[in-house]
């Protein structure tokens, strides 16, 4: 089936063995959670990753490469609620200009409870937002690839996920999760979109015609090939933009699928399966992994256990700690580990952090958002293990 394919974003040696696939498998088998791996700052197979340069040592530049926010910040928004969006707006497009160096991959932290408090559930806002529909044909369940899932970077082999990737034969048609506005469609060659130029290959943007909380939401399909829309042109849900393709970080045929928010930019990104409608058949579960402060735990494999025996396990990590703040909590539910496509029914989350055991009952319902916080023991000792 596709869906075991692993089809990662960035490239790496095909020969590096599949640590997450071995992660998770251990889940399998056992529901024991496999212990914290050993993460060496100057682990070797970074230095695999041909999408950036070796990451040697410490990267003095991690707050701020080079030009990645060259573009003006602070145009005024001013007829940002007007009412028609004619094909162009006043504000300053983005600075698209390829960056001499491409920013190095950061050392993101595992099993690791962040410095920082994570956001926490806003109430008011904390309503499900479906809105979009499977971006390939027939319905059904995303088949999304689970060892690669947003906020995750297969153990260190490859950068922060900031979307969710899903295999399908090449040529499959891709299709509009919305009604929108194409805003981008080309070769990212010589356009700086992604972690560096030529991160896509090639890639379709659309801007949706719902906003939220006053801000745009724009989808992103990356890897893409014989796109058959251009920008400006108004797409209606369903409507062929493209086909799967191969390109730009891509070492497989899949499509790669971004959700970002307030700006059309890599950093702006959210889980999209929180926006893509799970359908019929399945729901999600939004969660929290946090101490008794509010902190995140980042980088903690979650197991999702089926009560009923049949053998159902789903595997997930709490988002890594990311010094670019590559992964964006949604603002109603403040999460840090999502699991997606998941049968109706009722389930336990397992994982274990600094020898504790946690479980926690959650009941899965289809096409609705389930949401728990597991609030761990405090830190056990004022360093983290490395
Ligand atoms: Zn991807």
């Amino acid at each position: 089936m596709v869906a075991g394919l692993t089809t990662g974003c960035s490239t790496q040696t095909a020969a590096t063995p599949l640590q997450a696939e071995v992660s998770l498998l251990a889940v399998e088998s056992s529901v024991t959670l496999p212990p914290p791996p050993t993460v060496s700052p100057s682990a070797t197979d970074t230095a695999t990753h041909t999408a950036v340069p070796p990451t040697n040592t410490p990267i003095p530049t991690l707050t701020s490469p080079p030009t990645a926010t060259a573009q003006p910040s602070a145009t005024p928004t001013a007829t940002s609620t007007a009412t028609a969006l004619p094909t162009e707006t006043p504000t300053a497009p983005p600075d698209r200009t390829c960056p001499e160096t491409p920013p190095l991959k950061p050392d993101y932290d595992r099993f690791y409870l962040a410095p920082e408090f994570w956001p926490t559930p806003d109430t008011a806002v904390a309503q499900p937002h479906f809105w979009l529909a499977k971006p390939l044909p027939g319905g059904g369940r995303t088949l999304i690839n689970q060892r690669f899932p947003y906020g995750w970077d297969e153990n260190g082999r490859l950068l922060l996920h900031n979307a969710v990737d899903m295999a399908e034969d090449l040529g499959t048609p891709v299709l509009a999760v919305a009604d929108g506005t194409v805003v981008v469609a080309q070769s990212d060659y010589n356009a700086y979109y992604g972690w560096r130029c030529d991160w896509y290959g090639h890639l379709v943007v659309i801007e949706l015609d719902q906003t939220w909380l006053d801000q745009p939401v724009y989808v992103l399909y990356g890897h893409v090939l014989n796109i058959n829309v251009e920008p400006g042109q108004r797409v209606e849900q369903g409507e062929q933009l493209a086909e799967v393709g191969l390109g730009g970080a891509a070492t497989a045929h899949h499509l790669h699928l971004e959700v970002r928010v307030g700006e059309n930019e890599f950093a702006a990104t959210r889980n999209p399966m929180l926006w893509i409608d799970p359908g019929e058949t399945r729901g999600v579960v939004a969660g929290r992994l946090v101490d008794p402060e509010g902190r995140p735990w980042q980088g903690v494999p979650l197991a999702l256990v089926a009560a009923d025996k049949s053998g159902e396990i789903l595997g997930t990590w709490s988002y890594l700690g990311d010094p670019d703040d590559l992964a964006n909590p949604d603002e109603g539910w403040a999460e840090n580990f999502v699991f997606s496509d998941v049968r109706p029914g009722s389930y336990t989350i397992v994982t274990q952090i600094q020898d504790v055991d946690y479980q926690l009952p959650v009941e899965v319902t289809a096409g609705e958002i389930s949401t728990v916080e597991l609030v761990t023991e405090p830190l056990k000792t004022a360093t983290p293990t490395p």
